[in-house]
């Protein structure tokens, strides 16, 4: 009987404890997709890297393509060698409608030479814009974009990264592009099928809906998500924003309580190999004022998913679809 007291008050114990302390992932984090432009110094980058607990950061540049390697050399240094390269895809005016797409196209291969030239071992491609809407900020001026998977530039675009064995990072609008979600979802499924060695990662979630992110995964095995621009901070931010000045339909996984939603919590058990962990630091602000609290956000949230699960968002996936070879502790 004694015997039975104990092993009850030490099984309480175990449960009061487990479900009062808050669970946090301290497993190794790999941000997928990041990137540096004109508004923030190499040592200001390297510096936050270095002050973050994000083992692994995939590197795109943005502003000078004469720079790309150069500065991404110095951030590797002064990082010691937590950064890898992804080639840029958008340096050349890829994005701009008016800009000539064999040219923008052409840049894409001239910052492939680039990187082989400088002996760089990268790790794959930045983002390919195919939608964006258009931006009226002190930090962006830029007219918007609307293109789909069989524009003569995407996949102009989409067969240079075949080249490798590398990822197709997408980057597509659902929400606001709403009128053409149905016309991009069956052209994802189309490619996804089409292509069944390699893997299309989704930016930003893509800005879907749950039911539209069931139909991905029900229609290909190599279609996943990068979580970027999806937690509580850029929701809040983006609220702000809803003047028309830039992209109104980011989505948030986070609920009031900046958990995780069930709902999304529930997918990414299903589906652990179809998510992607990315922070996607994009002007110099993203870098150095609320990253490490997106990082924590992130923290919490890997941790309420199952252990497998959250090992494999954080670190896993991208150890393997950008064959990193790191070890994911
Ligand atoms: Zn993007």
């Amino acid at each position: 009987m004694k015997k039975l007291v104990i092993f009850f008050l030490a099984f309480l114990f175990f449960n009061l404890k487990n479900t009062n302390a808050e669970t946090i992932y301290n497993g190794t984090l790999i941000d997928a997709h990041s990137q540096v432009g004109i508004l923030i110094k190499d040592e200001e980058v390297s510096k936050e890297i270095n002050d973050n607990d994000v083992y692994l950061t995939l590197l795109s540049m943005r502003g000078k393509h004469e720079n790309a390697t150069k500065r991404y050399k110095s951030i590797k240094k002064q990082t010691q060698g937590k950064v890898r390269y992804l080639i840029s895809t958008k340096l050349k005016g890829f994005a701009r409608k008016k800009r000539d797409a064999n040219k923008a196209i052409s840049g894409i291969k001239e910052l492939k030479r680039q990187a082989i030239n400088s002996k760089i071992n990268y790790v794959g491609f930045g983002e390919i814009i195919v939608q964006h809407a258009p931006h009226d900020h002190e930090k962006l001026k830029y007219e918007g974009i609307n293109l789909n998977l069989k524009s003569y530039r995407i996949k102009k675009a989409i067969d240079i990264v075949f080249e490798d064995d590398v990822p197709i990072i997408l980057h597509v609008e659902l929400n606001d592009y709403e009128e053409d979600s149905k016309k991009i979802l069956d052209q994802l499924v189309e490619i996804g099928n089409e292509h069944p060695d390699k893997n299309f990662l989704l930016m930003h979630m893509a800005q879907i809906e749950l039911k539209e992110a069931k139909f991905i995964f029900k229609n290909t095995k190599n279609v996943h998500f990068i979580t970027s621009h999806s937690d509580p901070y850029r929701a809040k931010n983006e609220k702000r924003k809803r003047l028309g000045k830039a992209q109104t339909g980011w989505i948030t996984l986070f609920n009031k309580k900046e958990n995780l939603k069930k709902k999304w919590k529930n997918l990414m058990n299903e589906n652990p190999h179809r998510f992607v962990f990315a922070i996607d630091n994009v002007f110099d602000h993203h870098w150095k004022k609320n990253y490490k609290e997106r990082v924590y956000f992130w923290r919490k949230a890997l941790g309420s998913l199952n252990k497998k699960t959250a090992s494999l968002i954080a670190c896993g996936n991208a150890n393997t679809y950008f064959k990193l070879e790191i070890q994911c502790k």
